[in-house]
């Protein structure tokens, strides 16, 4: 492709980096991202251990539905209808040590009659639930690059939503489990950091979900982004792994290139950080572009929590279980000093025949916890009993599994466990937060400035530069980032490479 004659460079080849490079690349700037890990994905990652493949993120994809809210998006940076996406007919399911059991249908009538079933005596806070997802399932998302002229129909159309969102936005998901009396509902909207979430995260979600746009597409995260990365590649891009940026350059109060470990100076016009943000204005700025709103963020706003991961893999079908199924313990597990797990959530992987040989199934586990310390500390001091450590968490994890499958524990073959300290390292995201700033009541979804004060050509993209994090933050901030660059170099904005359509030059 032709190029402007600008260069651009990315650091993180995450979802938001590799956004970024695409519609960098359609306008004609050159492109380089330094990834410092061996492959793109960051937090949307898998890895494959003895024939098995371990998922970390996919649960659900806004904007999976080729006629839904978001789709149109995804096709600009990749083509994303050749991905196979799947809608489970059961989202979740609950249940407790007791034997008691709800199912979180995606359907929102089969939901509804599943929970008036289950407890008749929440039935006016159930319709009131439904209804809400019902409406919330016709939200349309505005585009964050655009202006007025671009999303007042949107805008338009969300108008009889607004209401509910309000009133959903002053609501943490524990509030709005406490509406019901039965304790498995009140679990599902409670459990971690579902319930210090701003309620609408659930609701939303559920609304998509209703609608088909919120699905799983076979092959996991990693499947988005190999497609994603095919088209940097198409458009002439190019990916530095194992190319860690340690210094953002700048002179004159705008930034000129980066330096990378080992001392390599990569010169640029433009420098993106799609990479952690307490990293990069702290560590790679120095501290030295931010004021109180910044400062104010990064020392009180809380982040979602890190996790421990035990992945399993069984060399047995297990199509009988639920795609995912959230155990409350009667005894809790000890995570780690200072987390225990009231509950234990599963998934099963049985719906993505990639993820294992016929006849096998993944399974995965994942324990929140916010001791990044304490992880990080004991590989670092003693790797030997940081080994043990997981080993425990996973003796308890396959003592819950086989109350749940009898049996189960004999046909295990492989177990892997990672932990907040193995996040940090192969993301680099703050004590391995695993998506960034919580949305909590009363804050917004909206999206930090994407520029720092008094610096120039440097912008920010990704989750933690819009609250609630997620794949489709990486999309949703890539395209101002970029339409903002252009504007500023006066070079025009493309859509589709070759095809120039004009927006705010
Ligand atoms: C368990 C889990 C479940 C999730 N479920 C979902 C879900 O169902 N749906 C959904 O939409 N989202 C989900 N998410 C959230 C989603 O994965 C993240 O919000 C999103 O991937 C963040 O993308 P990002 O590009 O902003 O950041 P990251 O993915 O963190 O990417 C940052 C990249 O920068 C690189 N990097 C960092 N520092 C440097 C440096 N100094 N030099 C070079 N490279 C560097 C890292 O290696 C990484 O590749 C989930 C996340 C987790 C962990």
């Amino acid at each position: 492709m032709a190029t402007n004659g600008k260069k651009i460079v990315i650091i993180g080849g995450g979802i938001a980096g590799l956004c970024t490079a695409v519609y960098a690349l359609k306008c004609g700037y050159e492109v380089e991202i330094l990834e410092m890990h061996d492959m793109t994905g960051g937090l949307a990652m898998s890895w494959s251990r003895a024939g098995y493949t371990f998922e970390t993120c996919l649960h659900w994809l806004v904007g999976s539905n080729p006629n839904g809210d978001m789709h149109s998006l995804w096709q600009e940076v990749c083509d994303i209808d050749r991905l196979t996406f799947i809608n489970p007919k059961e989202f979740a399911r609950i249940e407790n040590d007791n034997g008691e059991r709800l199912s979180m249908y995606t359907n929102v009538e089969l939901l509804e009659s599943e929970l008036l079933n289950h407890a008749p005596a929440d039935a006016a806070a159930i319709r009131d639930f439904t209804r809400s997802v019902r409406t919330l399932g016709k939200f349309r998302m505005l585009d964050p690059s655009g202006g007025l002229a671009d999303n007042w129909l949107n805008l338009l159309r969300d108008i009889p939503v607004f209401p509910l969102l309000g009133k959903l936005s002053k609501m943490s998901g524990a509030d709005y489990g406490n509406r019901f009396a039965d304790p498995l509902l009140r679990a599902f909207f409670s459990s971690g950091d579902v319930g210090k979430l701003s309620a609408i995260a659930m609701v939303l979600s559920l609304g998509w979900m209703n609608i088909g746009n919120a699905g799983y597409c076979i092959g996991g995260s990693q499947a988005l982004i190999r497609l994603i990365e095919e088209k940097i590649r198409a458009l002439g891009g190019c990916i530095r792994f194992k190319s860690k940026a340690e210094r953002i350059l700048v002179e004159n109060h705008a930034a000129v290139g980066v330096q990378i470990a080992g001392g390599e100076i990569i010169k640029a016009d433009w420098v993106i950080s799609a990479a952690d943000g307490r990293s990069t204005i702290f560590g790679m700025l120095g501290g030295k572009y931010i004021d109180h709103a910044i400062q104010d963020i990064y020392e009180k706003r809380e982040r979602f929590a890190s996790y421990i991961q035990v992945s399993l893999g069984v060399a047995r079908d297990l199509h009988d279980q639920p795609h995912a199924l959230t155990r409350i313990l009667n005894s809790p597990i000890k995570v780690d000093p200072g987390t225990e797990a009231a509950f234990v959530g599963f998934r099963f992987f049985h719906f993505d025949p990639t993820f294992a040989p016929a006849g096998k199934t993944a399974v995965t586990c994942m324990l929140p916890t916010r001791n990044f310390e304490y992880w990080d500390e004991l590989r670092h001091r003693d790797i030997r009993l940081y080994r043990d450590e997981k080993q425990r968490v996973a003796d308890a994890v396959i003592g819950v599994l086989e109350k749940i499958i009898p049996g189960v524990r004999a046909a295990i073959e492989v177990i892997d466990v990672s932990t907040p300290a193995t996040v940090a390292r192969y993301t680099g995201n703050w004590q391995g937060s695993m998506e960034g700033w919580l949305v909590c009541p009363g804050q917004s979804f909206r999206p930090f400035p994407n520029t720092l004060p008094g610096l120039r050509k440097f912008m920010m993209v990704g989750q933690w530069v819009m609250p609630g994090g997620g794949l489709p933050s990486g999309l949703m901030t890539s395209k101002p980032a970029i339409k903002a660059i252009c504007r500023h170099d006066r070079v025009p904005f493309h859509l589709h490479a070759g095809q120039p359509e004009l927006v705010g030059v």
